[in-house]
């Protein structure tokens, strides 16, 4: 029997291949299929959605090579969609708010940026249900769940066979056009393909830094008034870029799961809310010469906390910290270093962040945090916990034309893992402009 072949085969069910999928139906092309190696179409939906609907969050500009009108439709028509389902949120009101005004002088006062976007959150506990509701916006698009990609093949005549397994076993699918939009968990996966096929790439910035988690008191003035704060900070030692990310208020810190190390994140859920907030602050690293490789540079500070943790994050009291001094155990909940201000939310190794972190990046960190106390006082109380590490691996970039195309021509790319963007607005744009481009290329053939 003669295989099928494919339109378009998109690699990845996060927002990335959904929003591409859901505009190449819009634009009336046929036999497409998404393939992910998870039984649940989602990819990073499931955790938390906390929606920026701001340009200057989440996406780059110059790397999708659109300008800021186009921009803000991409963004509107990404809403549209995301607010339609019920349980998404408004949590963060910008027009004709005087208060965050006010927070931006503040933070100008003491050297810092702050950026205050229109936020949406739907919280973890309502993951499934905004995957089964964006699914539901796709009519004909065909799913190949717990089906993994492990090789791309080119075709002789034009296209390509993705090999692929499932249940241990191997299948074979032919497209006309790929759209590779792995996510930060396949991304070295596809850097390995793209070795192979001689598809351009480099090596992009990493994002290093540390999860702090602090009773909520302290960062609800702020939170109130924006959910997700974003502070950006120039450091006057080494002249870096620091930020504060990803704010979870009444959230909890969880971690990531890699192969031979683990990552701390946050998420918050809806219904159910915890005495703190945490918000990751990370700083911006580019490597040059000699040696540019970020990703095992991160990986590398990653292994240490692996392996100073014995397995585990580390998470250290700020009033150790201040002090010099490892956090332990024994004294992790001490009442009279009014350490119990804080219940830590996830069960990390108490330890010395010092010890693992680079001295440039531990420097930033630290001096924008206490920056940032001047803008939030009391967020340094000796209770606060740092976690590390943080690490935001966006690092691998793949130049390509203003359809999101490589220079392979027919494989395109998108989202989070390719270095097109940032979070899930950003990543459900990239998708869409990816998905007109193929609707334009091949609407022509
Ligand atoms: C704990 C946590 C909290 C977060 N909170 C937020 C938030 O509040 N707001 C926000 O904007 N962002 C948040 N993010 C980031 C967000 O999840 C990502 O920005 C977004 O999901 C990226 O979308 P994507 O489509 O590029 O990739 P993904 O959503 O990662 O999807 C990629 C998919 O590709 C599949 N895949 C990869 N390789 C293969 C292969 N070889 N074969 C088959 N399938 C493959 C994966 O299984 C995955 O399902 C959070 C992330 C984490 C980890």
């Amino acid at each position: 029997m003669k295989m099928k072949t494919y339109n378009v085969i998109i690699i990845g069910s996060g927002p990335a291949g959904l929003f591409a999928a859901m505009w190449l139906e819009r634009l009336g092309i046929d036999k497409v299929a998404i393939i992910d190696r998870h039984a649940y179409p989602a990819g990073g939906l499931l955790n938390d959605g906390k929606l920026n609907f701001d340009c200057r969050i989440g996406l780059d500009l110059n790397e999708l090579q659109i300008g800021e009108d186009k921009a803000r439709q991409l963004m509107s028509e990404t809403k549209k969609i995301f607010v339609g389902f019920p349980r998404c949120k408004q949590v963060t009101f910008i027009d004709k708010n005087k208060k965050i005004e006010v927070i931006k002088n503040i933070a100008c006062e003491h050297g810092a940026q702050f950026i205050a976007p229109e936020q949406w959150h739907w919280g973890t506990d309502n993951g499934k249900a905004v995957v089964n509701y964006l699914r539901g916006h796709l009519k004909k698009t065909e799913f190949f769940l717990e089906t993994e990609v492990s090789s791309i093949e080119k075709l002789e005549g034009g296209g390509f066979r993705l090999i692929c397994s499932r249940d241990k076993k191997r299948i074979s699918h032919n497209t006309r056009c790929i759209l590779a939009a792995p996510g930060r968990s396949g991304a070295y996966w596809f850097r390995d393909i793209a070795k192979e096929l001689h598809i351009q790439h480099n090596f992009g910035p990493i994002d290093v830094g540390i999860r702090i988690e602090l009773n909520r008191k302290f960062y609800d003035p702020i939170t109130d008034i924006v959910y997700d704060p974003k502070f950006i900070f120039t450091t006057s030692r080494h002249g870096d870029k620091v930020r504060t990310f990803c704010t979870n208020p009444g959230g909890r810190v969880r971690v990531e799961n890699y192969f031979d190390f683990k990552l701390v994140n946050g998420d918050a859920l809806s219904g159910k809310k915890t005495e703190n907030t945490n918000f990751a602050l990370i700083n911006t690293v580019e490597l040059t010469k000699p040696f540019s490789d970020t990703t095992a540079f991160g990986q590398m500070i990653a292994r240490q906390f692996f392996l100073l943790g014995g397995g585990k994050p580390i998470v250290q009291r700020i009033g150790d910290f201040r002090e010099g001094r490892r956090s332990s155990a024994a004294t992790f909940n001490s009442a009279t270093r009014h350490f119990e201000v804080c219940r830590a939310t996830y069960n990390a190794i108490p330890g010395d962040i010092a010890l693992g972190m680079p001295a440039r990046i531990m420097d930033n960190l630290w001096e924008s945090f206490k920056k940032l106390d001047k803008i939030v006082p009391g967020i340094l109380h000796p209770s606060t916990l740092i976690y590390a590490p943080e690490i935001k691996f966006f690092d691998t970039h793949f130049p390509t034309n203003r359809n999101l195309e490589t220079n392979v021509k027919g494989i395109f790319v998108a989202g989070d893992g390719t270095g097109k963007s940032r979070g899930i607005v950003g990543a459900g744009i990239s998708g869409i402009i990816a998905a007109q481009g193929i609707a334009e290329k091949y609407s022509k053939t």
